[in-house]
């Protein structure tokens, strides 16, 4: 049989990511046939019998969706204050999908979800730097020294933000509103919200377009499909 590094399959199995199950590792909450394993790198097959905080490990098949999240939806797996949370769109799953960073609640659009550790740290990890797509309706029309700022980036709460593009899609000079697209590689909370709004244009709607190479294509909101083959290896 083939055997593979602990840490893998701890991740792999749904558990968490690669580097929590180093740690797992590492603290000693992880057996291998009964016996405490604390040495990373050590090999296991299909087999011995592994157990995190002395729960037996249940490999899951590992599986990969993508939602359209509707504006009312919490981007975790519980809530509790008891509102709709992005899992309960998946029905029927007998896998622990969790989604792949945060949208907030009043923003819709593309999430990733998935039980596959290892795929979820790599696409958070900043590095990474994949486009993730943003429209978002605003306050005012950004002149375009107000998008040249959004792309040097801005100061907020001791953190730079910058977009890769910023750029108007149209406006109404009626009601006073435009409607931008941010193109960002990084992904800090509330990101969009926080440059728009030390702008002075408050977004008053706000959606994820895109991620990578993945739109929404297809989907109406509430609405989600598996990713292909392809699609999961072309993330990586
Ligand atoms: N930026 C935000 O401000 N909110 C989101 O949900 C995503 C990006």
């Amino acid at each position: 049989t083939s055997e593979e590094r602990l840490q893998k399959v701890i991740a792999q199995s749904g558990v968490t990511s690669r580097r929590k199950a180093e740690k797992l590792i590492t603290d000693g909450k992880v057996t291998v046939n009964g016996e405490t394993v604390t040495t990373l790198g050590s090999k296991v097959n299909k087999d011995d019998k592994i157990e995190v905080n002395g729960v037996p490990l249940v490999k899951e098949d590992l599986v990969y969706f993508l939602l359209y999240k509707p504006r009312g939806v919490i981007s975790s797996v519980q809530d509790d204050k008891n509102r709709k949370v992005v899992t309960d769109l998946i029905p029927k799953l007998n896998e622990r999908v969790y989604p792949v960073g945060r949208l907030d609640y009043d923003t819709s659009g593309l999430i990733i979800l998935t039980n596959d550790g290892d795929l979820a740290q790599l696409l958070m990890h900043p590095s990474h730097e994949m486009d993730k797509v943003y429209v978002a309706k605003v306050k005012g029309i950004p002149t375009k020294q107000t998008l040249n700022k959004l792309k040097r980036g801005i100061n907020s709460e001791g953190e730079k933000l910058t977009a890769v593009d910023a750029k108007i899609i149209s406006a109404d000079v009626k009601k006073e509103t435009a409607i931008v697209e941010l193109t960002l590689h990084e992904g800090k909370n509330r990101q969009v919200r926080r440059m728009l709004e030390a702008v002075n244009h408050p977004i008053l709607k706000l959606k994820r377009e895109r991620y990578g190479f993945l739109n929404l294509k297809g989907l109406t909101s509430g609405d989600f499909r598996e990713l292909t083959v392809h699609e999961v290896k072309q993330l990586r």
